[in-house]
């Protein structure tokens, strides 16, 4: 057995040092006493100072959300655990906007998340994909106008992750809040907190266990459902899912292309490889409609 835990967090928070409605003091009391363990907070194009926030038991993560935009089509870019502001540069085109912003991120040593490329319809899966050194994809933004789940023809922010992941690509799903409003009402065409997280497996819910974690894909994201156990080894992946109220559940079990390898129903799913499906991911959805993903499992090809 290991002493690894699970931590609840937000990796893309605002503040009213960019467009959100709240001081940090009001952010970061809003998660901790929502059961959250940390926050990440994600500016636009400001690094905001977090180091007077922090307390026993909850981690301020600093990051910024470098904004860039090509055309009118937005880039954004969180930098989590940013040592520096990232220095916003013009570039021709949306590969170049989107390779700038991520070299910018990584160069103030901040791990790359690539934020909601549906708001605006921004980008694809194939133009993220021509840029490398970056993992971590934002699959559900539960902001507003962020289109995570597609429609008219175009894909969902999923269905991109499946194709980047069938291309042999390493990147890990988020879901997060992109939190903007705190006070007035929790209701209408708004940002509220609390709707969309990471659960990530870490020795400790410091900064530095709590982002390597991440880059190691050790987390999974949600709207909803709760995993009581997440257990990956050489064989399979298994997941015990938590009994919220009186849900049903539904998982699924996808390999490349987002191909169905496995259905399981109720609070056990179990899954044994086979060797040829490139990759094993899980989705759980509750009869409530929330949902938890669990990152890939690459296979090696026999
Ligand atoms: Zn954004
Ligand atoms: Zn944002």
């Amino acid at each position: 057995m290991s002493d690894l835990r699970w931590f609840k967090g937000n990796t893309h928070t605002h503040t009213n040092n960019s467009d959100g409605d709240a001081p940090l003091e009001d952010v970061v009391r809003w998660y901790r006493e929502h059961g959250y363990d940390f926050v990440v907070v994600t500016d636009h194009n400001r690094l905001t100072d977090v180091s007077g926030v922090q307390g026993p038991g909850f981690t301020v993560i600093p990051g910024v959300e470098y904004s860039a935009s090509s055309e009118g089509r937005p880039v954004h870019i969180n930098a989590l655990n940013a040592s520096a502001l990232p220095e916003v540069r013009v570039a021709e085109g949306i590969v170049e906007t989107i390779r700038q912003g991520v070299n910018a991120v990584r160069g103030v040593g901040g791990v790359p998340q690539i934020n909601h490329p549906n708001f605006r319809w921004a980008f694809t899966d194939a133009e993220m994909g021509q840029v490398e050194g970056w993992s971590l994809l934002e699959i559900l933004n539960a902001s507003t106008d962020c289109n995570s789940f597609g429609g008219g023809g175009a894909p969902g922010v999923e269905a991109m992750w499946d194709r980047l992941l069938s291309e042999g690509r390493r990147v890990w799903g988020v879901a997060s809040d992109d939190a903007h409003d705190f006070t007035k009402e929790f209701w209408g065409h708004r940002s509220w907190p609390g709707r969309a997280w990471v659960m990530v497996r870490a020795s400790d819910g410091g900064t530095g266990a709590l982002v390597a974690a991440l880059q190691a894909g050790d987390f999974y994201a949600s709207n909803e459902v709760t995993l009581d156990a997440l257990e990956v080894t050489e064989e399979g992946v298994s997941l015990v899912i938590h009994q919220d109220y009186q849900y049903k559940y539904t998982t699924w079990f996808l390999g490349k292309g987002g191909k169905l390898v496995k259905r399981c129903l109720g609070n056990e799913a179990t899954y044994r490889f086979k060797g040829d499906e490139g990759y094993v991911r899980a989705k759980t959805c509750s009869s409530e409609g929330g949902f938890a993903w669990t990152q890939p499992v690459f296979l090696k090809k026999s």
